[in-house]
């Protein structure tokens, strides 16, 4: 590949079967090993330390940042996990405009948008007009907005054929965190 090739891609990763987070980290793996300079910000969840893959990003020195309450639009009081979700587009956004990284995984982020605590239109057009045009972005999460699907360059939906929860079957470590 020449220099002259190269350029930042948006990449999606949605749908409603699993394999999405694990596929955006097998990307981090792949550009890691590459010499890429990575960087995840994860939505939504929270727990930072119970995770495999921000145990393991630990111990190769990965950057990575915990942006979620958890699971809370279950909660009464929606406010935390907004201002949360809020903190994390702002740095994803010095992140993506630094120039510093080759590749940043916007874990769970379709879920700020869908709700609109980050508004899509607005988020797609910084995306396109203000990131680093050679910094590669990946966004996963269920129910990607339209105009995101529209702008990415590479949009894979995952798709549910069969998951074990469906028998009843409990999360497992290393399978699930
Ligand atoms: P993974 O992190 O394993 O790549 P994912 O990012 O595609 O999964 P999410 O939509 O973020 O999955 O879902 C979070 C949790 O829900 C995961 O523990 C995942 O295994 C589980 N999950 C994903 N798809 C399904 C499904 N179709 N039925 C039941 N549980 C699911
Ligand atoms: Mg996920």
């Amino acid at each position: 590949m020449t220099e002259r090739d190269h350029r930042g891609l948006l990449i999606v990763y949605t749908g409603r079967g699993k394999g999405k987070t694990t596929a955006a980290l097998g990307l981090v793996l792949r550009a890691w090993g590459q010499g890429l300079r990575c960087c995840v910000i994860q939505f939504i969840k929270s727990e930072k330390g119970r995770w495999g893959e921000v145990q393991a990003a630990q111990r190769l020195g990965l950057e990575w940042h915990t942006l979620g309450e958890g699971f809370t639009w279950q909660a009464a009081d929606l406010g935390p996990s907004i201002a949360k979700a809020r903190e994390g587009w702002q740095l994803a956004q010095d992140k993506l405009a630094s120039g510093d990284y080759d590749l940043v995984v916007l874990d769970e982020f379709t879920y700020p948008l869908r709700f609109g605590w980050v508004d899509p239109a607005a988020a797609v057009e910084w995306l396109r007009a203000e990131r680093s045009p050679r910094t590669h972005v990946v966004i996963t999460g269920r129910d990607a907005p339209p105009a995101l699907l529209e702008a990415a360059d590479l949009v894979t939906e995952m798709a549910n054929v069969k998951h074990p929860f469906d028998r009843g079957v409990r999360a497992q470590r290393g399978i699930e965190f």
